[in-house]
């Protein structure tokens, strides 16, 4: 909700009756020391008042500063990923723009029937591309983005991660619409003995679960995306949830052969003939996305690596003395950067998305 009035300037959290913000900013957030509170956790608050110069029921018992990392840490104001930057994956991003960005788009025409399901999985191997499809969905929806990984509410939130969940909605039901992305999420929604399940992490789970239903079915703009390496961990209550689940695979050559020379173009670096990409194609089978990124970044070294093997003075080094990353660079490279994903680990994702994957 904006701050903003009609003519787009700043409108005062509370009407200037004498009172002081942080008295009042402590009163709504439930926080008798408020006036301890430092500018920019008020400066947070702020952004979040509703038209009527208070904060949102959602956010009113909730911690400023838990609100504060929200907003700080936890929302990317600028997630800047475009689909356009990225390789393959083309039958996920059509599915993902029937599912996720038309509905966000036009509310009304996905009513009843039609309604969406605000729960979506991406799964697969690690380093190919699920977070970068989660910051492009935020972007191309003009939502806002909320990042956080599951093991950081269960190491770093110990015994908080509860109530960082319910600000991190609060936020969100704010900020609508809404993308909030949830990293590792088997570690958050796993399918564990309920009697050997560690008390905090159950109260963690049951928490999210919560939210998530307080959201699914209602008129909120959220769209959740749990993103995993080891899909076959969720439990049935979690799958339940995600009703869209997306398989991210390997990047094909072609997309390979893509990322390569994206990256390299980016830098100028890129004077490989159609015949080289086709080689180095054929020698990065298995690779993930990021693998290749790896690879790229180990490549480009190889000119820098020879200047100093020929006793050249890097400080003095002139750019344009430096040649361009050749084929046998990347032959160099493949030695250091192997591929991380084995393909044992790609039978089970395969079976996985037979199971229970949307586009199988
Ligand atoms: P994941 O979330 O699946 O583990 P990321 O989206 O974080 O993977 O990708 C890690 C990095 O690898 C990205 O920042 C990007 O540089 C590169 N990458 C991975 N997959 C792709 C892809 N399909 N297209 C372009 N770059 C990719």
């Amino acid at each position: 909700v904006s701050r903003r009035g009609i003519r787009g300037n700043f409108v005062p959290p509370i009407k200037s009756n004498g009172s002081n913000t942080g008295n009042m900013t402590s009163r709504i957030a439930g926080n008798k020391s408020g006036d301890s509170l430092d500018e920019s956790t008020k400066k947070c608050l702020e952004m979040l008042y509703g038209p009527d110069g208070e904060l949102p029921e959602k956010l009113r018992n909730l911690e400023p500063r838990l609100i504060e990392h929200v907003s700080n840490e936890i929302m990317d104001k600028d997630p800047n990923v475009h689909w356009d930057d990225i390789a393959g994956l083309g039958h996920a991003k059509r599915c993902v723009s029937e599912m996720v960005i038309l509905p966000l788009q036009r509310p009304d025409l996905f009513m009843g029937c039609r309604s969406p399901g605000r729960g979506l999985l991406l799964f697969g191997p690690p380093g190919t591309g699920k977070t970068m499809v989660g910051k492009a969905i935020a972007g191309e929806a003009k939502a806002t983005f909320f990042y956080i990984s599951s093991s950081s509410l269960t190491s770093k939130w110990i015994g908080e991660g509860e109530k960082l969940v319910r600000a991190l909605f609060g936020v969100a039901s704010c900020r609508q619409p809404a993308v909030i992305f949830v990293d590792e999420i088997d570690s958050l929604l796993s399918q564990r003995k309920s009697d050997g399940e560690h008390e905090a992490s159950r109260r963690l789970k049951t928490q999210f679960l919560i939210e998530m239903e307080g959201f699914d079915g209602g008129n909120d703009q959220i769209l959740l995306i749990g993103a995993t390496n080891r899909p076959q961990e969720l439990d049935e209550a979690a799958r339940r949830r995600l009703t869209k689940r997306l398989y991210i695979p390997l990047p094909s050559s072609e997309a390979r052969a893509w990322i390569a020379r994206s990256l390299l173009e980016k830098d100028g670096l890129f004077n490989l003939s159609n015949e080289e990409m086709d080689v180095i194609c054929n020698l990065t089978d298995g690779y993930s996305g990021s693998d290749m990124k790896n690879l790229v970044k180990d490549a480009s070294m190889g000119p820098l690596r020879e200047k100093i093997r020929q006793g050249v003075n890097i400080v003095e080094l002139k750019k344009e003395d430096m040649r361009p990353v050749t084929l046998q660079d990347f032959k160099d490279s493949l030695h250091e950067v192997r591929p991380s994903v084995s393909p044992d680990e790609l039978g089970t994702y395969e079976q996985w998305n037979k199971k229970f994957g949307s586009m199988s």
